[in-house]
């Protein structure tokens, strides 16, 4: 799967691809991850890819034509499944869009910044728009970071244990049981002596029960849904 995250601030993505799970899934080749530099794609000699809004008011908005460039050159090497703008008024991402995501080809993913981007490139060129949550940061950088983290661990061949994101919250309708690890008893807080049983079933039982208590008690919600 390929994804191209266009940005004026590529510098910002380097650290959060290139560790862990997501410098795993690169590695493996199961994953390619291509941020370009709007600038790059500036016709002005300041490399400037804002402008003052039409109407007056605060803030820059990002300009139609470095996009539109970027946009078509990466087009005319590919077919792209989804052109994502990430902003705060699109659809709030969640587990359902991550899994649906996760099948696709290729991806491109657009950074706003400032007052946003010119209505056109939304209008024009995007096929779907992505929230991460009903706040407002000042780039689309973080989220789109947020998003293909989400969507990559989907990946089949990803993660080492594969069951290990079928159990995550969200998945299905439950949020994920608690879990622990060594010491057994630590200054006498003990670990649920079913987990050192080695009694599958019965392990399985209890994961599912407390998955169930901790769903009703903190997301009641995703059980009416
Ligand atoms: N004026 C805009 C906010 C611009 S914030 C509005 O009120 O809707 C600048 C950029 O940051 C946005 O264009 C978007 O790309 C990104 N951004 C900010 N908050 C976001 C969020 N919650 N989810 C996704 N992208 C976000």
């Amino acid at each position: 799967m390929r994804f191209d995250i266009i940005t004026v601030l590529p510098d910002l993505l380097d650290s959060p691809f290139a560790h862990s799970i997501l410098l795993r899934a690169q590695k493996k080749g199961i994953a390619e991850i291509f941020v370009h530099n709007l600038r790059d794609y500036a016709a002005n000699k300041q490399k400037s890819v804002d402008d003052y809004p039409y109407g007056g008011g605060s803030g820059m908005v990002m300009s139609i034509e470095p996009f539109a460039k970027c946009i078509a050159e990466l087009k005319s090497e590919r077919e792209y499944d989804e052109i994502i703008f990430m902003s705060p008024d699109g659809k709030t991402f969640n587990q359902t869009i991550a899994n649906e995501l996760s099948g696709k080809k290729n991806i491109m993913i657009l950074c706003g910044h400032y007052k946003g981007i010119d209505q056109r490139i939304r209008d024009l060129f995007v096929t779907r728009e992505i929230s991460i949550g009903d706040y407002v940061l000042s780039g689309g950088e973080l989220p789109a970071a947020v998003i293909v983290d989400a969507i990559i661990r989907l990946i089949p061949g990803v993660l080492n244990d594969e069951t290990s994101a079928l159990s995550d919250s969200f998945q299905g309708d439950l949020l994920d049981a608690p879990v622990y690890t060594r010491p057994a008893d630590w200054n006498g807080h003990k670990v649920p002596d079913v987990l050192l049983s080695g009694h599958e079933a019965k392990i399985n039982e209890w994961r599912h029960e407390q998955a169930l208590i901790r769903t009703q008690d903190r997301r009641p919600d995703l059980l009416n849904d």
